[in-house]
């Protein structure tokens, strides 16, 4: 069986997929974790600091899957279908179907390293130091560092436990370090901006596609011309295309987006606009904070 995470893996999905592949291994279930693109700055950094290696990348889909991370076959391998589907271990909303019973963990929580780390407890396997330090960053980094309303108190004791297994004192202070590891964009294309973490979501008969970067200052602001400009060269059969500039700091997004203005306007009649920008007070969440307006907004 193959551990996969979404496409455009961030910290989550890959470290979700070591340690799935792990757990199985240590049950007596033959799992192999691997990848579906490169690996962020951030990610890179966590797996360097606990000495794991990255997953390989996905060359053959000759095998049966466990997804984590996600239970889409839009954010998923490119050909898979729903037969080769074993498993699923999730923190989003469900829109996978499938033709025969599956195991399916999914819960309403802040990551799925959460979510991996009780089905350790669960199967009463140890989760060694530099695992447990890969969860807790993999924890800190989907939650941005328990600021995101995604997070629970159960995503807070799990990062606490976990920490103490790592060594690690100052949750915040190491959540900040992780964080810092992609929030610099100063030599980033802004094409690479807009695809980097960008997810399709289909919406009723309309399709988006929205991507997220998190900083803690507005220094990408001065690149919104090109971002806009990209967005609308990668923007192909889609109806709108988003990019959330997430300010951890403020708790403020930027979305700029190309598209259907209309739905936007509807959407987010909170936000203040500006031309092809809207500006969103107390947001950090695109799962719980974007796509439930969006998708109401567009199914309409
Ligand atoms: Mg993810
Ligand atoms: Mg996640
Ligand atoms: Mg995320």
């Amino acid at each position: 069986m193959i551990v996969v995470g979404h496409k455009n893996p961030d910290t989550d999905t890959i470290i979700s997929s070591i340690a799935y592949a792990q757990l199985c291994n240590s049950t007596g279930k033959n799992a192999k974790a691997c990848r579906l693109g490169e690996l962020n700055a951030e990610t890179e950094f966590v797996l360097a600091k606990f000495g794991l290696s990255a997953p390989q990348m996905l060359q053959d889909i000759n095998n049966t899957f466990a997804l984590v991370d996600h239970n889409s076959l839009e954010e998923s391998a490119p050909g898979l279908d729903e037969t080769k589907i074993v498993e699923v271990i999730d923190h989003h909303k469900i829109s996978l179907k499938t033709s025969n019973p599956i195991f399916v963990h999914i819960e309403p929580l802040g990551s799925t390293a959460t979510i991996v780390y009780k089905l350790f407890k669960q199967k009463n396997v140890a989760v060694d130091q530099k695992l447990a330090g890969a969860l807790l960053a993999a924890i800190l980094s989907d939650t941005v560092i328990f600021k995101s309303p995604t997070t629970t108190n159960e995503d807070k004791t799990i990062a606490n436990e976990l920490a103490k297994i790592a060594g690690i004192t100052d949750l915040i202070s190491f959540g900040v370090e992780v964080k810092k590891k992609k929030a610099d964009f100063s030599k980033t294309s802004a094409l690479e901006i807009v695809v980097t973490d960008a997810k399709e979501f289909a919406f009723g008969k309309k399709k988006a596609c929205i991507a997220q970067v998190e900083v803690f200052d507005w220094a990408l602001k001065d690149k919104k011309k090109e971002l806009v400009d990209a967005m609308k060269q990668k923007k192909g059969s889609v109806d709108i295309y988003a990019l959330m500039i997430t300010n951890i700091v403020t708790e403020e997004t930027l979305m700029l987006y190309v598209g259907d203005e209309e739905s936007v306007k509807k959407s987010f009649s909170a936000g203040k606009f500006g031309e092809n920008e809207v500006l969103l007070a107390n947001t950090l969440s695109r799962k719980k904070q974007i796509v439930p307006p969006l998708q109401k907004v567009c199914e309409l």
